[in-house]
């Protein structure tokens, strides 16, 4: 069966004050031996068939062109292509129409905007470097350059935000040829700089979030974005494939610094660590995990769907579907899942607080 391939992009023109993911500032001297790195270790997967391809970061769309020929050129001659789904995660302020042409023209078939928010002010409190108008602007040069397959991440609960401006971006995006929309939580990280007072007291305290939460399910569904997962909703058909893997539990391979992998029935990550990645033969990887693919952890990310967990999953594990649905009984009077006789699937309501549910449930 054909995988996934990941590919983590660890730099970004500069810090988001509330982000913790492995990124540092991109230095051009680095920017070469990280791609060398990343097709000596694409080599060890010779053979493997790919069907999803996913850049993400920091901010994949920083890289050069040259950069980007000489990652595809290294896809090609080490993995088997079925077709697959190409993502590029995108910064609205890297991009110009040229570019966007060119990543169009060098294999990427979808795109996904971090904007977050389409009012400046909120944009502002964020850190970001962009503002609403750009964010528009990238979206539709995106369209003009061939993208058809576009996508924007936004943030709920950030400092400014109320039902009013929340409408309001959900407004402006409904008017873009977007294709897919993943709306987050703003979650306060330690070791940020958001993790200040100023806002902790001053962002949205925990009903006004799940308030917001639940507006966005709402209008978004009404402008046909269906939620397929917790933070995802896409037009119909346009799921994100490669994302998709993760909810499944299928495979994929993750390569470059705090990548993770699920290949050959073992979890396991990589340090976060330009250098060591840089100056590592092939990429150290630490196992956190020898027996994946449990009953427990495929009932878990299921539950994360809105098609939820399957009869006919548990059964493929030998599970009493009857007796999961029992315990659901009462989560499914309050409102919080909902029980067929083939599936239990955790409500919009129930999505709010989906790791009590699920530790519940399994
Ligand atoms: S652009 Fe994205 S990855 Fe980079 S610092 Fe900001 S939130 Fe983090």
């Amino acid at each position: 069966m054909a995988v996934g391939l990941y590919i983590h992009v660890p730099f970004c023109r500069s810090k988001c004050p509330y982000c913790d993911f492995y990124s540092i500032c991109l230095s051009e001297n680095q920017e070469a031996s990280y791609i060398d790195a990343i097709i000596r270790n694409f080599k060890r997967y010779n053979g493997t068939e790919i069907d999803s391809i996913y850049f993400g970061g920091g901010t994949p769309s920083i890289l050069s062109e040259n950069s980007f020929n000489r990652i595809f050129e290294g896809i090609n001659e080490s993995f088997v292509l079925k077709n697959p789904e190409v993502t590029i995660e995108a910064n609205p302020c890297t991009v110009d129409y040229y570019k966007l042409a060119f990543l169009r023209k060098a294999g990427f078939n979808r795109i996904s905007f971090g904007v977050q928010s389409f009012k400046d002010d909120e944009l502002k409190g964020l850190g970001r470097l962009h503002s609403g108008k750009q964010a528009i602007e990238a979206v539709l040069e995106a369209k003009r350059a061939g993208f058809e397959n576009i996508s924007v991440d936004l943030m709920l609960g950030i400092l400014k935000q109320t039902r009013e401006s929340l409408s309001y971006t959900v407004n402006v995006l409904s008017e873009l040829p977007l294709k897919h929309i993943s709306a987050y939580i703003l979650k306060i990280e330690d070791n940020t700089p958001y993790n200040s007072d100023y806002v902790v007291n001053n962002i949205p305290n925990e009903d006004a979030v799940a308030d917001l939460y639940i507006q966005a399910v709402d209008e978004l569904y009404l402008k046909d974005f269906i939620q397929y997962e917790i933070s995802n909703f896409s037009k119909k058909g346009f799921e994100c494939k490669h994302n998709m893997k993760y909810w499944n539990c299928d495979e994929y391979i993750g390569i470059g610094p705090s990548a993770h992998s699920y290949f050959n029935n073992k979890r396991y990550a990589v340090p976060k660590s330009i250098e060591s990645f840089i100056n590592s033969e092939l990429q150290e990887e630490i196992i956190n995990e020898e027996t994946p693919g449990t009953f427990e952890e495929t009932a878990m990310l299921n539950l994360r769907l809105a098609n939820g967990l399957s009869r006919q999953v548990c059964e493929s594990f030998s599970v009493d579907f009857n007796q999961i649905s029992k315990k659901a009984l009462p989560l499914n009077k309050a409102g919080l899942v909902d029980v067929s006789d083939d599936r239990i699937c955790i409500t919009k309501k129930g999505f709010l607080v989906s790791n009590s549910i699920i530790a519940r449930l399994i």
